[in-house]
């Protein structure tokens, strides 16, 4: 199959366009024609090269897929070839205390399509059959393979580990980003009040004011503003902006019963990002 990979960490110029076998599914797992692929911040990383994070390379990019399933492991039994899907990102072990109860991105075989495993930027790419989410058919392949890596954080972050209730507020910095605008529609889903923020008024047209039905509060700052809109007494503010910056800003605004939740590492006070 034709495929995008690199074989060293650097530039853009280490990515090759090149052949490389079909990958085969085990018993458990599915094997994608990949319809589109996503770009994530997590691509430039990897492709970058990680502190303490050895890639294995040659290196098949690409967390966010969708396509059609071409074929199944022996195991499977709740999909079949042709099959449209978009897969979630996070693949573990599904055998290990953690996979069993349900944390299984505590599993120390956690990863990404695209992480430590090779991803979507390929004709082809193999996945547990367990990854595989219904389609949603009123997306193109292009617009559903936007969805899965941010949208899987902004869940975690916000009904996982806030555990988001109606009615409450909630504060999303940097609603331009791919985190932010999951977590907006999310915590809309959820019943919640959004507070947002973002770097610019054409960003906070684009991504705050639109991605919601319902009315969302919403605020421009800069990367050296240091407040944020005061949140009320229930508030569950979730922090996804990549800046040390963003994490000051909203500190002041919580109150005794708010909740943080931090994501994202794109800043270069980070090196590596966060999963729980
Ligand atoms: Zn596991």
């Amino acid at each position: 199959m034709k495929a995008i990979l690199f074989r060293q960490h650097g530039a853009p110029e280490v990515l090759q366009f090149t052949d490389v076998p079909d990958p085969e599914p085990r018993p458990t797992e599915v094997l994608v024609r990949v319809r589109a692929c996503a770009l994530n911040h997590l691509d430039l990383w990897v492709r970058g090269g990680l502190p303490n994070v050895p890639i294995p390379l040659p290196h098949i990019p690409g967390s966010d897929v969708a396509g059609e399933i071409a074929k199944v492991g022996s195991e499977v039994t709740t999909v079949r070839v042709g099959q449209k899907v978009v897969l979630a990102p996070g693949v573990s072990c599904g055998k290990c205390s953690a996979c069993i109860s349900g944390f299984d991105n505590r599993c120390r075989q956690f990863s990404n399509l695209g992480y430590m495993i090779d991803g979507g930027c390929a004709e082809f790419v193999r996945a547990p059959e367990v990854n595989c989410l219904p389609y949603p058919e009123n997306l193109s392949f292009e617009e559903a393979a936007a969805l899965p890596l941010v949208f899987q954080t902004a869940w975690h972050m916000l009904v996982d580990r806030a555990q988001l209730q109606p009615g409450e507020d909630v504060l999303v910095l940097g609603a331009g980003s791919g985190v932010g605008s999951a977590a907006i529609q999310i915590a809309k889903f959820f019943g919640a009040h959004v507070i947002t923020t973002a770097g610019s008024d054409t960003k906070l047209e684009k991504f705050a004011k639109k991605s919601a039905a319902s009315p969302t509060s919403a605020a421009s700052t800069s990367s050296s503003s240091t407040s944020a809109p005061p949140l009320g007494t229930t508030a569950s503010p979730a922090f996804h902006s990549p800046a040390a910056w963003s994490r000051a800003a909203a500190l002041p605004a919580t109150t005794p019963n708010s909740i943080c939740a931090f994501s994202s590492a794109a800043s270069y006070r980070c090196s590596a990002p966060t999963w729980d």
